[in-house]
């Protein structure tokens, strides 16, 4: 009589563990990360042009930057990007400016590399 008991409860268990690991193995439930990843903002940059990365900074002089600045516009609204706050970066020795931009209507952000060009 105590072996039924305990027989099943090994059939509870074993199927416990079985629906755990099927879990881990094919991600039956959403992972914390991916609901996350969803809800909060996503970057704007969609491949690696010129400005996207510090690889690609755009040489610009201080003039160029300021028209560099006016013509962003948000790919998905298509209406000018808020101008945030810059930053200075290094990259393999060179200083980089990084120009912020965050669009008024979707909350998407850009950022443009450039490297100041020393003119004259
Ligand atoms: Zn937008």
């Amino acid at each position: 009589m105590i072996w039924t008991l305990f027989g099943t409860l090994g059939v509870v268990i074993v199927t416990v563990l079985a629906g755990m690991a099927a879990d881990r193995r094919w991600s039956l439930l959403p992972r914390k990360e991916n609901l996350q990843l969803a809800a909060g903002q996503r970057p704007l940059l969609t491949g690696f042009g010129a400005g996207a990365a510090p690889g690609t900074a755009i040489a610009a002089t201080i003039g160029e930057i300021e028209r560099i600045r006016r013509k962003q516009k948000c790919p998905r609204c298509k209406i000018s990007l808020d101008s945030a706050a810059e930053e200075s970066v290094e990259h393999e020795g060179q200083a980089l400016r990084v120009l912020n931009f965050t669009c008024p209507r979707c909350g998407g952000m850009r950022s443009v590399y450039t490297r100041e060009e020393v003119s004259g």
